[in-house]
This record gives structure tokens, C-alpha cells and sequence, in this order.
């Protein structure tokens, strides 16, 4: 009959739509609707037995699936509750299907409020399952809510949009099923399977379900398990409804393809309610057939599962994340073969290797089928402003070569899309590693200024250039819905410029990736007239289209400051701290390493186990560089683990190190007792005063009586020594005669002065004055209107941040600040006692109550040969929501501050001309930052800290917070840390600030040696400008080392690499960050000396890897 195609009579925009979303609602009419007849039958399962894990978190990494099977198994019922959080519980389920489901689809269901594995009873996993409810929908509102638009109201659209999901009924797609059959034997054997509960679900489980310290005490209840069989038709139709209805809503209200969605779900229902199922569905195919014109901007839907390696959960439970979510994803790549998936740490795939060796086959598989597909290239997503960029570059070196080893692949996209800011030397270290394109997410949350651009060139600190994508959709968690599709393009800021855009489905964080709705949801919308087309492609597809676009493309230059999350510059202050010092300690350990090798004082057993340790130790500290940890995001329980990596990482590469100097410095020959032997392992010439102890004195101690002893006792029994030692090298310990360093004190004002500074200190800790003796006219801290600032003023301030506590400071907490170390803070304090006195070292030390809970000591230190005051801090640290700084309220006159960065050196505005440069209130910069005017400047140094703010002629450097989630003890308890502060004259290059940065962090090592020569220089650098970050061994274990060498002073520099003449070198090449030669380089020797030099060319902030040979 006709009139049953008809709109019976006039229709009403909002009831038909509302009728639409009740027809197949979980939550309303489903006695009547046809949601509730999608599982027509179920039942029970019949037997439920349970057993729980000892020990807690973790504890599953030491069960073997069969050690597991044979455990004491109990009875157990549907409703009862498991515990406590991060506990592992088993089951095992057995049921029967009734003779009456043969031919049907039969499904599994199961839903215990946690995460959970459904298992074969042969130990096969075979299904990540993650819970349902509102309440987990709320939490992921919580983390997805922020958009970014500055744009109120579609940042309202979106956050109403993520509610109405739940609150209307449509279907909240998490993990609750499993297929057992889609065409049911009538087999009437008992089927069983395992599955194992970890007590936590998608966001850890943090109180009142926020992101809070975890709730410790909660338990997880059994709701569901069930088999059903599941109705495929009413299945296609709930599917074919649910986009009508989104397109009805979301297309604009002038569309009148918006209308003819609104009908054709109208006109479907009224046909299903006469039972036509197979006409019904004929309305959906022909309204979804019709196409799109030649103009539809298209999606690239990249299938993705933004899995945090720990946030919060600890790392063993995103282990186990990944595992349920890649073999969900699997399961979904044998029924949609269109699917792609992108996967971007290296770290988790090597996990599935270690603990899910079947999953890890499968994957492997997919690879090969160019489906699931390892992208970003690096050992995790890490955080993009903390490491130093020898970091940087492992990270990209240990990520693109297990893909290279595992999979026989190498990744041409940097995937970032979660992190909290962007070092302007990304670009350039990518390229370095065969990476020409970027893709992030996080940029779109910036609190004032809109970025310009979602595809634009991102040019680096030295001009390199790649190819960035921000996935306009500004979520890298899409559900493949209309809305979302049509915010994409409306959010695009490249029209006209652009034809296509990243679109990244798939639930993140347990949630499992990818769901079968958002591929059935693609399948409707892949062309249909008024939505935008949907491609599945791979990020290597959709970056080619790019590509062929890429000349329409704005240029942004520098770094990419994230507008939010300043407050991770500091939080989590110790394991800041350890990464600094593992980075160091690394560097040193390889550098040994690599001589000991050369020299041929190890065999190759020994070495290769050297080398192997080496590289564990920097994966861990590589771990714990991710985007959650290492800014201080995380839970509580997750720095007691990487604490504990820091200090295996540390310990091994100390041990290391001592173990191969010991070698090289030993001579075999001939037994002589032992001498003091300074190392240096920076190339350049460093004079320091160094303390040693008595034990191994005696030789020492008689060259040094024969030029006249100048030492100076320590306060532990030892002696100090100025020293000067050639780099990077040795000197047997030699005491250089330099003039002494002074302390007087005149009107409580204590007057700190050697051949290069003088410093005036007050009695609290105050510098009231500073000179550099090549300048002492000018007084760093003098103000053009005569009068004067000080430096070293203890700050606090009231931290309460808007958002989260632990990511966020807000620009207002600067309006708090107060001065805690002046006479009139309230604070009680003890006067400035002189500890030491010089001829070689003054020292002074004071202390201050800040609080009643909290306490700091300093000692300000200032040696016969440092251009800088040093400034050592013990602090007892109990507060609530404050901030602690040191600001350094200078004379100078200057509009931008130079801090340092990976690989060289950034700029920043001190004003806030404009809301860009305002909303630089907080800055991360690493060892050093400085003002300066065109010939004179201050530095501030130090050896673990990255947050800062420069505002006029005030440079402060953030030292401690005090947030309490999501880790409510968050940097509570004892701190150490030093900074120092350096004037200079003429410009911080010539001055050499950077090489002293680098003294500062590491100090001249002291050693012992039984060789006869005075003193030997390996590798080292002849010629200003640039900086041997590493001299490693080649990770092909061939001998061979390599070099890295970078511009660090901003200019070109002619350098050439000095490298020792024994055991002479075969050759030497430019070669890549994966350490490929592309170049081969010419020797030079140098008569005298016989040692070889390779001229380099450098221009700013380059990086310049030379592999040499020896084989
Ligand atoms: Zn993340």
C-alpha cells in the first residue's frame, strides 16, 4: 500500500526526532522498543566459580594461565562484589546453550564493573571486556570535556552533546560482549572459559569517580553473565535508526537532507511496527546510498587506542590494558577488513611480547597486512618538553628499531597526540630518524589563544621543517558519530587549503579501541549525501594526501607552547630529578663504555653485556619520560615504580662507568700505585674545585708539596683542590694555584668575593648585589632609577588551580606572591652562619621555618675558580596547594629571556604585550636561563628543575608544588636540589653559560690511575660553538662508535672532532639518528700530537651524528 510510505500528517521536528532516539533507547520504553528485542533469549550461565590472586597489584605478572587453571576455584554468584582496587580475581563459567538457539547467534555477556579477559579454556585470550554504565561515561566526560575551541558554544555543544549520549538512551558502547557463535551447532557439550578481573576500570578508579587518589577501598560487582542469542536484523536496524536519527540531528536545520534522515527513521519505525523488517531496511540502504558530490571534504578514520603506559593505573595495569584492547581490535579486523589501526609505542608492543606472546603473533600478522599499524616511531609517547634531547633522540632510536627488528618496519609519522607541549627541536630530531609528519591533539586545549592552523609546515630551532596535522576534531577518541563528523569540518581551520582530515576513533584507556558500532557506523556514512565521506586509511595514506596539498600550507616557526598543564614543569620534583641525573650518568657510562671498547679492554661477552645493560637502563628511564609520569600526572603508586627504575637505571650506569674508567686508567703493564686522575667528559677545558679524600692521597699529596700545597680541608676529613682538566679527557690530579676566594662581613651584609664575582649577601639568604669582575661597575641587580633589586628571594604562592591539580597553575597564583625570606614575612629564621672560609671554597649557610610544617636550609657557596654563587637547598616540604620559587628581581632591561632547550636555546617574551605572550606566565626550559642586555647579563642555573617565568626584568625559577590529585602526597616529604647564579659580561655565548650549565649538572669526576703519562684527551671538539652529546657504541654491535655532536650558540661555527690516533680509525661517515652512514669524512692528522681531526659543518642548533670505524 502507498499510504504505508507517506508521512501520515504534518510532522513535528523535535517529537519525531525524540522519537527516533526512544525507539532505540537502552534506558527507556525497551519492553516496547526495539533495543529490547536485540536479545530475544538469555539465560544464566550455569556454574560460576571463582578464585583470587594473592598480592595485589602487579601479582598477575607471576601466574602462568596454567599455574592459574589449577588453583582452588570456589563457588561464586552473579551480584556479589570483588576487591580491593588493583586486586586480580579469576572465574571460570560454564554453561550450556539450549537446544532451542541452533542456527541463531549466540553471545556472551559479562559485566563486573572492572576491566576484565575472557579467556579459552585452552589459555587463549580472547576478548578484552570493559565495563557499562553511566557512571563510566561520566568519567570519561571528565577527561574529554575540555574543548578547546575558546569558542563557548560549541565548547557547550560538545560537553551537552557527550551528556544528551547517556541521558537519551543511545546505546553506551562499552565492551560487555563477546560472540560464541554467529550460527549456533545446537552442540550440546558444556562450554567453559576463564576470565580474569582486574579491579579497576577505565580511569583507575579515583574517588567519587573523579580524577582523584585512588579509591583504595572500592570493590567491583558482578552484574552480568549471561548468555543470549542476539538477532542480527533488529541489530542492522537499532544501527541504521541511530545515524538517521544523528543526522537528523546534526546536520544544520536548513539542510533539508536533515528532513529527509528525519522521515526515512520515521517511516522505518512505522514499517518495523508492521513487522516488515526487510522492507524497513530497504528505507536505510537507499537513503545511505545516496552519495556525496566531488566537494564533500573527506575523514580519514584512523582506528586508534590511546592506551597511558601508566596515569592512573600503575604500569603492570597497562600491560594488561593493552592486551584487552589489541585483541578486541583484532577480533574487529577479522570481521571489518576495511579497518586500520594505528599504534604508536614501541613499549607496549615489546610488553605484549614478554607477557601475551599469542596476541603479539596475531599482531605481527596484521602488521605484515598493513592493518594494525606501528606508527610514531618513538619507545613511548613522551612528554615533549622534559627530556633532554639525548632523550629525545633514544626515544626514536629504541622505538624505530624494534619496529624495524620485530616487524621489518619503519615509521615515517611522529605520533604525539597527548602531551603537554612541543620542543622546537622535534622537528629536526624526526627527520633524523626518516619522520617527515606530526600529527598531535593536545595543542586544541589551549586556555586563551586558538592555534591558527590544523595542518601547517612546523619549522624547528634549526630550520628543519616536517609536515604537522592536528585531527580537527580536536579528540583523538571519536565514536565515528554525525556530530563529530560535522565538527570536524566546521572546526577545520584550513578550508579551501585542505581536502582531507584525520579523524581517530576508538575508546582510549581500557576502553578497548575500536568498537563495532563505530565501524558499523562507518560502513552508513562512508558516502552519504550531507555528512562528510569517511576513508578508512592508514596515517601513511592520509599523510600522502596531505602531502599532495601541502603548498597551500601556512608555516608556524618554533616551539608549539601548550596554553595549559605549566604546573608539570614541576610537580613530582624528585623524579624530575633522577631523569636529569640518569640522562647524565648515561652519558657518562656510554662514554667509557665506548673507550673501554676502542681501547680493547673488554671481551666481546663482557662488552655486549655493557652495551645490553645500557640500553635496559635507558628504557627505563625512556618509560618513565611517558606523558603522565615524568610531568608528574600520576598517580602515587606509580612513582614508587619509577623511582625504583631511576635508581636501577642509575646505579648500572654508575657502575658501569667506574668499572670501564677503572680499565682504561689501569696500566698492565707495570704495577705503579695509584694517583688521583681528574675526568673530565665534557669537551672543552672545565676548572672546578674538587674535593678529595685522604685514602688515596699519598702520591697525590707528594707532587702536590713539591709546587707548593694550596688545599683547603673539607669538612668530611678530605681536602679540596682547584684543578683545571683538558676535555674530554683525563689529568692526574694537579692543583692549580689560583687567587683565593673571600668571605668578610660588614653590617650583617656578607661579602663573598673571588677573581671573577662578587656577590653582597643578606643575612637571610638575599643577594643584595652582583658584579663580575671583568665589569664591577655593573650591578646585576641595580635598577635604572638607582635603586636596588635582589636576588635569591624565597617565593610563595597560593596554587589552586582551576582544572587539575596536578597538570595546572594558573596565571592568577603570580597575584599571591610573598616574599618568605625578608625580615617582615613572619617567617622565623636563623642568621647566616659562615661554614667555610675559603682559601678555595666559602661557604654559608641559613635556614627558615616557612610554615609549621615545612622547613628550608641553603648553603651559598662560592669557589676560587666559579663565575657563579651556588645555591644548595634541603627542604622539608608539607604544604597544601603552594607554590615555592626563587625570583631573581635584576636591573636589566631586556624583552626577551633565553632559556635553554633541547639541542640549544629558545626565546620568550618578559612582557605581555599581546595574550600569546601572557599566556606565557610559566615556561619550561631545561639546565639554564638567562637575561641579558647586549653586553651583560645574568644566568640562573641548575641541576633539576624546568619550570620558569620571566616577566620584566624578574626571572624566577619554580622549585616545588604541592597539588593532591591525582597523588595526594605529591612532593610531600625531604628535597634536594641547587641552582646558581652567574653574571656575566658580553653575551651568554661568550661567556660560556652553557658549558658552565653543563659543569654544574656534572661535576669533574675523581678517579685513580696507575698509568705513567700526565694527562691524554680522547674524543673532544676543537673550536667554539658545539657540544659532544654522545659518544656511544653503535647498536650493531660492530665496534663501531658514534658521535653526536650539535651547534649549541646559535651560529656556524668551524669545529672539527679530535679523535685519538690508537687504535687508528678505519673511516668515519655523517650518519643518521638510526646510525645508517650516508656520507663518508676525511682525516686530517695533526703531527705532533698524531691525532686525527674531521672537520664538521655546523650551522645553528644542528645535530651531527659521525660513526667511526675501527673494525
Ligand atoms: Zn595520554
Amino acid at each position: 500500500m502507498d499510504d504505508d510510505v507517506k508521512a501520515s500528517m504534518h510532522k513535528h521536528r523535535h517529537t519525531t526526532l525524540e522519537r527516533l532516539e526512544k525507539y532505540i533507547s537502552e534506558n527507556h520504553f525497551q519492553d516496547v522498543n526495539l533495543r529490547g528485542k536485540l536479545y530475544p533469549f538469555s539465560k544464566e550461565i550455569d556454574r560460576l566459580y571463582h578464585w583470587s590472586m594473592p598480592d595485589g597489584q602487579g601479582a598477575w605478572e607471576q601466574w602462568s594461565f596454567r599455574q592459574v587453571i589449577t588453583q582452588d576455584f570456589r563457588p561464586a554468584n552473579i551480584g556479589e562484589s570483588f576487591g580491593p582496587l588493583w586486586s586480580t580475581h579469576w572465574f571460570r563459567i560454564e554453561v550450556t546453550i539450549p537446544d532451542s538457539w541452533k542456527g541463531q547467534q549466540v553471545w556472551l555477556r559479562w559485566n563486573s564493573q572492572a576491566e576484565a579477559m575472557l579467556w579459552s579454556m585452552n589459555g587463549e585470550p580472547l576478548q578484552g571486556l570493559s565495563p557499562s554504565g553511566p557512571h563510566q561515561r561520566m568519567k570519561r566526560d571528565i577527561t574529554n570535556g575540555f574543548n578547546s575551541d575558546n569558542d563557548e558554544d560549541t565548547k557547550m555543544e560538545t560537553n551537552n552533546h557527550n551528556n544528551i549520549c547517556t541521558e537519551n538512551g543511545l546505546p553506551n558502547q562499552m565492551r560487555t560482549d563477546y560472540p560464541i557463535s554467529r550460527c549456533w551447532n545446537g552442540s550440546q557439550e558444556t562450554l567453559v572459559y576463564y576470565i580474569e578481573m582486574a579491579c579497576n576500570n577505565m580511569f583507575g578508579s579515583g574517588k567519587d569517580g573523579m580524577i582523584n587518589p585512588p579509591d583504595t577501598e572500592r570493590t567491583f560487582r558482578l552484574e552480568m553473565a549471561e548468555v543470549c542469542t542476539m538477532d542480527a536484523d533488529v541489530y542492522k536496524l537499532i544501527m541504521d535508526l541511530e545515524v538517521l536519527h544523528d543526522m537528523a540531528k546534526w546536520l544544520p536545520k536548513d539542510d533539508p537532507r536533515s528532513y529527509e534522515a528525519l522521515y526515512a527513521g520515521n517511516q522505518i519505525i512505522n514499517t518495523i511496527l508492521k513487522s516488515d523488517y526487510r522492507l524497513a531496511s530497504k528505507i536505510a540502504n537507499t537513503f545511505f546510498s545516496k552519495g556525496n558530490g566531488a566537494r564533500a571534504h573527506t575523514l580519514a578514520l584512523i582506528g586508534n587506542c590511546h592506551i597511558d603506559s601508566a596515569w592512573l593505573w600503575p604500569y603492570s595495569e597497562a600491560k594488561r590494558k593493552c592486551a584487552r584492547s589489541w585483541i578486541s581490535t583484532l577480533n574487529l579486523m577479522e570481521e571489518y577488513p576495511e579497518m586500520r589501526f594505528a599504534c604508536s609505542q614501541a613499549q607496549q608492543f615489546s610488553w605484549m611480547k614478554t607477557h601475551y606472546p599469542a596476541v603479539f603473533e596475531k599482531i605481527r600478522a596484521q602488521v605484515a597486512a598493513g592493518r594494525f599499524i606501528p606508527t610514531g616511531g618513538t619507545w613511548v609517547e613522551m612528554d615533549g618538553l622534559i627530556p633532554s634531547g639525548e632523550s629525545f633522540i633514544r626515544q626514536f632510536l629504541y622505538g624505530q628499531l624494534f619496529y624495524q627488528r620485530e616487524f621489518g618496519v619503519q615509521c615515517k609519522d611522529f605520533w604525539l597526540p597527548d602531551t603537554f607541549g612541543y620542543c622546537a627541536q622535534f622537528p629536526q630530531i624526526c627527520k633524523q630518524f626518516g619522520i617527515t609528519r606530526f600529527l598531535t591533539q593536545k595543542l586544541s586545549w589551549n586556555m586563551i589563544n586558538k592555534f591558527p592552523h590544523n595542518n601547517f609546515i612546523w619549522e624547528g630551532l634549526d630550520g628543519t621543517t616536517i609536515l604537522a596535522h592536528f585531527p580537527p576534531g580536536n579528540s583523538y577518541e571519536m565514536n565515528v558519530k554525525v556530530e563529530e563528523a560535522m565538527r570536524t569540518v566546521k572546526n577545520l581551520q584550513d578550508k579551501g587549503r585542505v581536502s582531507t582530515s584525520a579523524f581517530l576513533y576508538g575508546y582510549g584507556n581500557g576502553g578497548g579501541g575500536p568498537t563495532k558500532e563505530m565501524l558499523e557506523r562507518a560502513r552508513r556514512l562512508k558516502d552519504v549525501d550531507g555528512c562528510p565521506r569517511m576513508e578508512h586509511m592508514s596515517p601513511n595514506s592520509f599523510f600522502k594526501r596531505l602531502e599532495s596539498e601541502k603548498q597551500n600550507l601556512c608555516r608556524w616557526v618554533g616551539e608549539l607552547f601548550l596554553e595549559l598543564h605549566n604546573g608539570t614543569y614541576t610537580s613530582q620534583a624528585n623524579t624530575k630529578r633522577q631523569n636529569r641525573e640518569c640522562e647524565f650518568a648515561l652519558r657518562d657510562a656510554e662514554l667509557m663504555l665506548a673507550l673501554a671498547a676502542v681501547g680493547g679492554e673488554l671481551n666481546e661477552g663482557k662488552l655486549h653485556a655493557y652495551q645490553d645493560a645500557l640500553v635496559g637502563a635507558w628504557k627505563k628511564v625512556l618509560l618513565n619520560q611517558f606523558h603522565d609520569v615524568i610531568p608528574g600526572s600520576s598517580i602515587g603508586l606509580v612513582y614508587r615504580e619509577a623511582d625504583q627504575m631511576f635508581q636501577e637505571a642509575l646505579a648500572l650506569a654508575t657502575q658501569i662507568k667506574e668499572s670501564c674508567s677503572a680499565l682504561i686508567l689501569q696500566d698492565k703493564a707495570e704495577a705503579r700505585q695509584g694517583e688521583s686522575v681528574i675526568v673530565n667528559t665534557f669537551p672543552w677545558k672545565v676548572q672546578q674545585v674538587v674535593s678529595v679524600n685522604e685514602d688515596n692521597l699519598e702520591p697525590t699529596r707528594k707532587r702536590v708539596r713539591m709546587e707548593g700545597e694550596v688545599t683547603q680541608a673539607t669538612r668530611t676529613g678530605g681536602h679540596y683542590f682547584a684543578v683545571e682538566a683538558q676535555g674530554i679527557g683525563w689529568t692526574k690530579l694537579s692543583p692549580m694555584c689560583p687567587a683565593p676566594v673571600s668571605v668578610r662581613v660588614s653590617n650583617g651584609v656578607y661579602v663573598l668575593e673571588n677573581s671573577l664575582i662578587r656577590a653582597e649577601i643578606g643575612k637571610y639568604g638575599q643577594v643584595l648585589s652582583l658584579t663580575s669582575a671583568s665589569d664591577p661597575a655593573r650591578d646585576v641587580f641595580k635598577k635604572r632609577d638607582g635603586h636596588q633589586g635582589h636576588g635569591n628571594q624565597m617565593m610563595m604562592y597560593d596554587d589552586i588551580p582551576l582544572y587539575w591539580d596536578a597538570w595546572d597553575t594558573m596565571d592568577y597564583h603570580l597575584e599571591t606572591a610573598k616574599v618568605l625570606n625578608d625580615e617582615h614575612s613572619g617567617c622565623v629564621m636563623t642568621e647566616m652562619k659562615v661554614i667555610e672560609s675559603g682559601p678555595l671554597i666559602v661557604k654559608l649557610q641559613w635556614e627558615m621555618r616557612i610554615s609549621k610544617v615545612s622547613s628550608i636550609t641553603q648553603e651559598i657557596e662560592l669557589s676560587a675558580v666559579s663565575p657563579y654563587l651556588t645555591f644548595s637547598n634541603h627542604v622539608n616540604w608539607h604544604e597544601n596547594r603552594k607554590f615555592l620559587k626563587v625570583a631573581f628581581n635584576t636591573g636589566l632591561l631586556t624583552r626577551n629571556a633565553t632559556f635553554d632547550t633541547q639541542f640549544g636555546y629558545i626565546e620568550r617574551p618578559t612582557h605581555t604585550n599581546t595574550s600569546w605572550d601572557s599566556a606565557r606566565f610559566e615556561v619550561c626550559g631545561h639546565k639554564w636561563a638567562d637575561l641579558s642586555e647586549h653586553d651583560f647579563g645574568v644566568s640562573v642555573l641548575n641541576d633539576s628543575k624546568y619550570g620558569w617565568t620571566a616577566r620584566g626584568s624578574t626571572l624566577t625559577l619554580s622549585l616545588l608544588r604541592s597539588p593532591k590529585a591525582p597523588d595526594e602526597y605529591c612532593d610531600m616529604g625531604s628535597h634536594t636540589f641547587r641552582y646558581a647564579l652567574m653574571p656575566h659580561k658580553g653575551s651568554l655565548q661568550s661567556a660560556g653559560v652553557q658549558r658552565r650549565a653543563y659543569e654544574f649538572n656534572n661535576s669533574l669526576m675523581v678517579s685513580s690511575t696507575t698509568l705513567s703519562e700526565d694527562k691524554d684527551t680522547w674524543y673532544s671538539l676543537v673550536g667554539d660553538g658545539a657540544m659532544i652529546e654522545a659518544v656511544k657504541l653503535a647498536e650493531d654491535k660492530t665496534g663501531d662508535v658514534v658521535v653526536r655532536v650539535y651547534e649549541m650558540e646559535g651560529g656556524s661555527p668551524k669545529v672539527w672532532l679530535k679523535v685519538p690516533s690508537t687504535p687508528r680509525p678505519r673511516s668515519a661517515y655523517l650518519c643518521s639518528g638510526l646510525e645508517g652512514p650516508y656520507k663518508e669524512l676525511s682525516f686530517s692528522v695533526e703531527e705532533a700530537s698524531k691525532h686525527l681531526f674531521i672537520a664538521l659543518s655546523l650551522s645553528p642548533f644542528k645535530i651531527v651524528n659521525v660513526r667511526i670505524s675501527y673494525g
